[in-house]
């Protein structure tokens, strides 16, 4: 993600709020750490509420004659294809867009977005009920939506989290003092929508000569680098945190095991691919193990994460610079997915 030079929320609009009583669906008024976790609470929610949408938008276009299945998120769809106004990031969006935190430019254009996709996806299902057809340059324009949505979704979020101080300032990655509630919250939409979702730990391979060879600054600069790849490689919606020293943890939402493992090894690619330029002569080549695991019921996200741990100490042990993912919770071995 490119949106480390993104313009902050306006911290200096957002000093001094008045005392204030909550309104249900109203962005708190108690405090900006209040008014800002609303918000925050909001953006996330809405990236689950449109992933979920557009899986059913896509099945009404692709099988227009099949019963939806029981829905994923327990809402009534009296329309298929809601108004903007009618979902629940919308609704809240016509609540609080005068709101002094809401009231920016950045979010604004998230909500513009917002409304071009339901748009597209009205105007694609009236089609197809109309006439059968489903117009693919329209169904190119709600896709395109849909990932520009995602990510102005997250450098909105990240914005917030920067004034927070979410954001480790080494690496410009979140930390870890965020990463356990973040991965709490999606352990439970995984289970509740049903959507597979992974942890992986990325781990880079002998960073400790780097800095008995090169110096702790050279090491920093690695570190530095491959954080700035695992992000901008990662998909819009997935998070990328600091996990330990010079280990990465990432999040990878609405996507199975091979989807996982696939998203992983392009990610182990790039960053072999890509030597860090240490001095002005100098670049070092550099690679990274990785271990992945999938969000269960029956594990707590510290199993999970527990699980993703053995896979990537599989990966090193045979030989670093491969993927390994936990393929079924209930195999003894990971499996290994991605040989060099
Ligand atoms: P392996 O392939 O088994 O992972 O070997 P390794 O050398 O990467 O593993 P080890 O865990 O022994 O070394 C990690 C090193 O990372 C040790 C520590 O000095 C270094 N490190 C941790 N945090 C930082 C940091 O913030 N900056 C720098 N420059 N180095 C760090
Ligand atoms: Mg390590
Ligand atoms: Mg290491």
């Amino acid at each position: 993600m490119s949106d480390r030079s993104q313009s902050a929320p306006d911290k200096a609009a957002a000093k001094s709020p008045a005392k204030g009583h909550k309104m249900p669906g109203s962005v708190a008024d108690g405090g900006m750490a209040d008014a800002e976790r609303d918000i925050l609470a909001e953006l996330d929610k809405a990236l689950g509420e449109h992933v979920a949408l557009l899986l059913r938008w896509n099945r009404i276009l692709v099988l227009p004659d099949s019963p939806l299945p029981s829905d994923v998120d327990g809402n009534d769809h009296d329309h298929d294809a809601p108004h903007h106004h009618d979902c629940d990031f919308g609704a809240w969006y016509a609540i609080n867009r005068h709101n002094r935190l809401i009231d920016q430019p950045a979010m604004h254009a998230l909500a513009t977005t917002h409304q071009q996709l339901h748009e597209s996806a009205k105007r694609l299902i009236e089609g197809r009920e109309l006439d059968g057809e489903v117009d693919p340059a329209e169904f190119d324009m709600m896709a395109l939506r849909a990932e520009s949505f995602f990510s102005q979704l997250r450098r909105l979020e990240r914005a917030f989290r920067t004034a927070r101080s979410d954001v480790d300032p080494l690496t410009g990655t979140y930390n870890r003092q965020t990463m356990l509630g973040d991965l709490n919250a999606e352990r439970e939409r995984a289970i509740r929508t049903e959507v597979p979702t992974a942890v992986a730990l990325v781990d880079l391979d002998h960073f400790k000569a780097v800095n008995d060879t090169h110096g702790h600054q050279a090491g920093d600069l690695v570190l530095q680098s491959i954080a700035g790849i695992l992000q901008s490689h990662v998909r819009p919606f997935d998070k990328v945190y600091r996990y330990g020293g010079e280990e990465f943890l990432i999040c990878l939402p609405n996507a199975d095991m091979t989807q996982c493992a696939r998203v992983l090894e392009r990610l182990r690619r790039v960053v072999e691919a890509s030597p860090v330029p240490i001095t002005e002569t100098t670049t070092l080549p550099v690679t990274a193990s990785i271990g992945a695991a999938p969000m269960t019921k029956g594990r707590s996200v510290e199993q999970i994460i527990e699980k993703a741990d053995q896979a990537l100490y599989a990966a090193k042990q045979g030989g670093r610079n491969r993927v390994r993912v936990w393929r079924n919770p209930d195999d003894k071995k990971p499996a290994e997915k991605h040989k060099k």
